[in-house]
């Protein structure tokens, strides 16, 4: 009997007493609905692409200027960091990333993009396929409650702006820059992500490994050129890399534990000009997708083993063995800390309900904020995803009459008059639990 009081003494601090704050997070989002407005239609109208989000950098620091910020440059490409120190306390990191995609706009939206820029000589389009004008939004909007409302908390929040997301480079980039080190060490470290299948403004939680570490790479399988008709007299490299693909995918069948989910695709085989020519070479391009660092470290190994002895058996000297190039874009995959979820879920549910989340399941595609949790200092980290389909659509596309278009899809529309709210509500609420309601 005392040990069951002392367990409910132990949730009691969470449950019963922690500070309410949905009545006046509820009530701010409400007064800043047009904001949100503005600035997503203004976003979604001008996408810049990776590496180049100039303009949409100088548009967020200016706003988060007007609420006090301190903003810190040079975290590499256009990122920035926005600090508000206010007492002492906790120190809490919410990231958003800025850039669009090469994609044409096909949404027929009044704000549609019609964004263009000059690319090697060539107009490339952009959008905001991906939503990351959505996470900017929520990002916006929650940096200015939490000023508005700094009499309710203390601590230091850090809202770190972020270039590059879609190309793997712009964690990396932040994270090698002297700034990053200069910045508040967090205790905790938090993102949004949009979601194309769940209903508008509902987050989804997935604990433990989320999303895939990705890495690209390029292999060059050689061989020896001749006539198409005498193939006794070459080394055929085209079936030498017909071999390799299916003999590669028996790395994540049979080199792996079935509890290691990993992929490794082929998309691109280039070799050969016509059919009574054996070429010298063929090119291969894979992505390669994994979890933990152990499987992907046995990926990048047995294609290399498996590589080099089918071309040692197919009679190359060691100079014509494959050649294997991992290109410069490798990010690791995002680990959702479990506990931090826990704690997530359970300011959600006292503050919004438990109608306000579900859970999800892992996938394979990447997103560099899994480089942030996986720092030496391993600090707790959780991307949660926020829905964006309209409850309408999603009515439609259940009875087979309306189609829900994926995130990259040129047709992407989020439902965003109900996602920012949500999205501002659920961080605000999180992030003041996290804090502490301690006054200073
Ligand atoms: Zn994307
Ligand atoms: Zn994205």
């Amino acid at each position: 009997m005392f040990r069951k009081f002392l367990i409910l003494l132990l949730f009691l601090p969470f449950t019963s007493f922690a500070q309410s704050f949905s009545t006046l997070v509820n009530k701010e989002t409400e007064a800043a609905q047009g904001q949100y407005a503005t600035w997503y239609q203004h976003l979604h109208k001008n996408p810049e692409l990776s590496t180049q989000e100039m303009n949409t950098a100088a548009f967020l620091k200016k706003e988060l200027s007007k609420s006090g910020f301190t903003i810190i440059d040079s975290l590499g490409f256009h990122s920035f960091a926005a600090v508000l120190k206010n007492g002492n306390g906790p120190v809490v990191l919410y990231r958003t990333d800025m850039d669009g995609l090469p994609v044409k706009e096909q949404t027929g939206l009044p704000f549609a993009s019609e964004a263009s820029y000059i690319k090697e000589g060539q107009p490339v389009p952009a959008m905001h396929a991906c939503g990351h004008d959505i996470h900017m939004s929520s990002w916006l909007g929650t940096a200015t409650l939490l000023s508005r409302i700094r009499k309710q908390w203390s601590g230091t929040v850090i809202f770190l702006a972020q270039s590059a997301e879609e190309t793997g480079q712009g964690a990396r980039k932040m994270i090698a820059s002297p700034a990053f080190a200069r910045l508040p060490k967090p205790d905790i470290q938090l993102a949004f992500h949009d979601n194309a299948d769940l209903p508008a403004g509902q987050i989804g939680f997935c604990d433990g490994y989320s999303m895939a570490a990705v890495d690209m790479m390029n292999i060059t399988i050689y061989g020896k050129g001749g006539h198409g008709a005498a193939p006794q007299q070459a080394i055929d490299p085209v079936l030498l890399s017909a071999q390799y693909i299916t003999a590669i995918q028996s790395i994540v069948s049979r080199n792996l534990s079935s509890n290691d989910p990993a992929v490794i695709t082929v998309g691109a085989i280039h070799g050969g000009t016509v059919g009574n020519i054996i070429p010298d070479q063929v090119q291969l391009k894979l992505t390669i997708r994994s979890f933990n660092a152990a499987a992907r470290q046995t990926i990048l190994d047995r294609l290399k083993t498996i590589g080099d002895n089918m071309a040692a058996a197919a009679g190359l000297p060691k100079d014509k063995w494959p050649l294997y190039e991992l290109l410069d874009m490798s990010i690791k995959s995002v680990y959702n800390d479990p506990q931090l979820g826990a704690r997530l879920r359970t300011v959600l549910s006292k503050e919004r309900g438990d109608s306000s989340y579900t859970t999800v399941k892992p996938i394979m595609i990447g997103e560099d904020f899994g480089e942030y949790g996986q720092l030496p200092s391993k600090i707790p980290s959780y991307l949660m995803w926020i829905g964006t389909v309209s409850p309408e659509r999603k009515a439609l596309a259940a009875k087979g009459e309306a189609e829900l278009y994926s995130l990259h899809s040129t047709r992407f529309a989020p439902d965003f008059t109900a996602t920012i709210p949500a999205a501002v509500k659920t961080m605000s609420v999180c992030i003041l639990h996290l804090l502490g309601s301690v006054k200073k």
